[in-house]
């Protein structure tokens, strides 16, 4: 080291050390350990106030959008706050005026509990402040996602082929899978791109009508377009129709086009139908096309041996995605990726620069950045070591049979009731209906008819929700405005189901009148 540069670490005219001493200046230093114990025992003193109270609150909160910034100053403050005006700020501003998903009435889209053990991780998480790019980053990171994608491998009844890692949602999980797929076609589109390229025929990824639209945003984002993804018709049940699969690729490949996935569905996201996956592996084999399954709700129901009769041919898949963070008790954000060809998403997303090379180990690390579009990565499976030991497998089974019986009822509920209708089989815990006056029962499928009663049920959603106690949402099932009813929160009671349902039916009934 050169003299100079070590005096100037002594020249107070540089860098006046007392600017940064926080016994003589507030703001410039972290909190000392002991600042930071007390800080943190209030935070979770009001964690667990809020949990506590979260019941007594409307789930969803009476505020109309661009009501909030108004409440919050413009600009950051110049001088330092406490952390007690912090935490009575969101007591008073942002408690009120958040979704609560962790109320037991949140019936709406897929619910995620943040699990008294998964916030825990998450807190360990934070404080590690760990980014688990690569090996060396954090080993434990690492090793332990390696561990807890193999126990969740496992559970899901699945065999030792498949391999993993944890992202942020399905939508990353889809397009990594999507990208191996895109890779695994033999375009090297990697290092080539696919644009411009006379010798590259448009590729093509096939999925159901009912698909999660991150399909369509990973063939955006792919370079693919959504006109290279073809949707496949369906059956009664929502559920891909494998004839027309087949058909769609083998006239696709008769006009020249290059068929290259097919992404099937178990649990889709508005009725929660279930691909018949074992034939569409077939057809996939057959044709040599990567075979996708997106289960990122319905994945969950494998951890219960007797429920994985609808996964039959999911283990044939090339990839898998389910999402503990849905029905897994896991705080958002936590997304499972499963290949049985994690080599081939390295090929399609690894990108090592010189200042990321390992130097010093002579056997290969695994570094998971390698398999990701994004270089920096949280340590994510800290928290599902967390859930996963605090519930067990034990636990988590009987929870999701609860939450299964609970929609078995719900849906014999509405069956028996002359009034309302279901829109979907029930394969797991969710319940689409809708309200169909038996006045109306006979004329349910004239068009004037089908107008009213969506009217109908879209008001009615809103009265429901309108009562605070509950929070449902909707879809649309060929072509009807259906009312979902989600059961998946680890706060949910029976009590609560029974209280959705008579909301449901007394909002119907003042509709009515
Ligand atoms: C919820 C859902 C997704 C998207 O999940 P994210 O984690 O929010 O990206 C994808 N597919 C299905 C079937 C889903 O239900």
């Amino acid at each position: 080291m050169s003299e100079s540069r070590d005096d100037s670490l002594h020249n107070d005219d540089i860098l006046p050390l007392d600017v940064l001493d926080p016994q003589q200046v507030s703001g410039v230093g972290d909190m000392d350990p002991e600042r930071f114990r007390e800080a943190a025992h209030a935070t979770v003193d009001a964690m667990a106030d809020y949990l506590a109270n979260v019941r007594s609150a409307p789930v969803f909160p009476a505020v109309e959008p661009g009501s909030l910034r108004g409440l919050f100053p413009t600009s950051a403050p110049e001088a330092p706050e406490s952390v007690g005006a912090m935490l009575a700020d969101v007591a008073a501003l942002v408690e009120p005026n958040t979704t609560h998903w962790q109320h037991p009435g949140f019936f709406a889209y897929f619910s995620t509990t943040a699990s008294g053990p998964g916030i825990l991780g998450e807190m360990f998480v934070a404080t590690l402040g760990a980014n688990a790019m690569l090996w060396r980053t954090s080993p434990v990171a690492t090793e332990l996602e390696v561990v807890v994608v193999d126990w969740l491998r496992q559970a899901l009844g699945l065999p030792a082929v498949f391999g993993g890692l944890v992202t942020d949602t399905a939508s990353t999980s889809s397009l990594i899978a999507l990208g191996a797929a895109r890779e695994a076609a033999g375009v090297d589109a990697a290092a080539e791109g696919i644009g411009g390229r006379p010798d590259v025929p448009r590729l093509r990824v096939y999925a159901s009508t009912e698909a999660h639209s991150s399909i369509d945003k990973a063939a955006m984002t792919l370079g693919l377009g959504r006109a290279s993804l073809v949707h496949v018709g369906t059956d009664d049940a929502l559920a891909m129709d494998p004839d027309e699969l087949a058909a769609a690729i083998d006239a696709d490949v008769a006009a020249g086009l290059r068929p290259m996935a097919i992404v099937a569905t178990i649990g889709t996201t508005s009725s929660t139908a279930i691909d018949p996956v074992a034939a569409i592996a077939d057809i996939a084999e057959a044709r040599g096309l990567w075979l996708h399954v997106d289960a990122a709700y319905g994945g969950a129901a494998a951890i219960v041996p007797d429920r994985r009769g609808p996964f039959t041919g999911w283990e044939r898949a090339d990839s898998i995605v389910m999402n503990p963070h849905k029905w897994l008790f896991t705080p958002f954000d936590a997304s499972l990726l499963l290949s049985r060809r994690m080599p081939v998403i390295r090929d399609a997303f690894s990108l090592v620069p010189e200042y990321l090379r390992t130097l010093d180990r002579a056997a290969p690390v695994l570094d998971f950045n390698e398999y990701t579009p994004t270089l920096g990565r949280r340590f994510r499976a800290l928290k599902l070591w967390f859930v996963l030991r605090y519930f067990g497998l034990e636990g988590i089974r009987r929870r999701i049979e609860a939450h299964c019986a609970w929609a078995t009822w719900l849906a014999d509920q509405v069956e028996s009731d002359p009034d309302f209708e279901l829109l979907a089989p029930v394969p797991f815990s969710t319940v689409c209906l809708r309200y169909r006056p038996r006045s109306l029962a006979d004329r349910a499928d004239d068009p004037a008819t089908h107008a009213d009663l969506d009217a109908m049920n879209e008001r009615l959603l809103h009265a429901v929700n309108a009562t605070g106690e509950v929070f449902l949402s909707h879809t649309r099932l060929r072509g009807r405005f259906a009312i979902r009813v989600a059961i998946g929160s680890l706060h949910t009671e029976e009590r609560d189901v029974r209280r959705a349902w008579e909301l449901v039916r007394t909002e119907a009934a003042r509709l009515e009148s």
